[in-house]
């Protein structure tokens, strides 16, 4: 581990590290049924994703989705079918404004170990106010 972490320190690209696990029918077999079946448990809550009238539309979680998975359509914040559910939109949005369902609707957001975390101010945004 010690000598990984020193090549990657100097530069080596971590990739020349990676040890590739032998195909194995069973193995695939198995990725597969597991993967179906988080699919089907987890597509429900994917599409229950929404912006609620508060957001104002400052496209902080159009950037920071790592799955590429929101945009803004007709004037309104759109959630596709991609969806990590990293949780990341719902705890950084600085409206409070994303929700599942019901379900996260007065529910605590992290805020950061301060309470003072700035997503904003972070990634160089500036809030447009609100429905201009
Ligand atoms: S981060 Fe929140 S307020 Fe900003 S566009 Fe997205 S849903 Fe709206
Ligand atoms: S939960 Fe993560 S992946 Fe899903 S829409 Fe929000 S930021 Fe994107």
């Amino acid at each position: 581990m010690e000598e990984v972490l020193r090549g990657i320190l100097a530069g080596q690209p971590a990739r020349d590290y990676q040890v590739r696990v032998p195909p194995n029918a069973g193995t695939a077999l198995t990725n597969r049924l597991w993967r179906a079946a988080y699919e089907r448990f987890t597509a429900p809550f994917k599409r229950r994703f929404y912006a609620d009238g508060r957001c104002n539309r400052c496209l902080l979680c159009v950037q920071i989705c790592p799955a590429h998975n929101i945009r803004l359509e007709d004037g309104q914040i759109c959630f596709a079918d991609r969806c990590y559910l990293c949780m990341r939109c719902i705890h950084q949005c600085p409206q409070e404004a994303i929700q599942i369902g019901r379900s996260t609707v007065g529910k605590f957001r992290w805020r950061g170990p301060e309470g003072d975390f700035d997503p904003l101010r972070l990634y160089g945004l500036q809030q447009t106010g609100e429905d201009d």
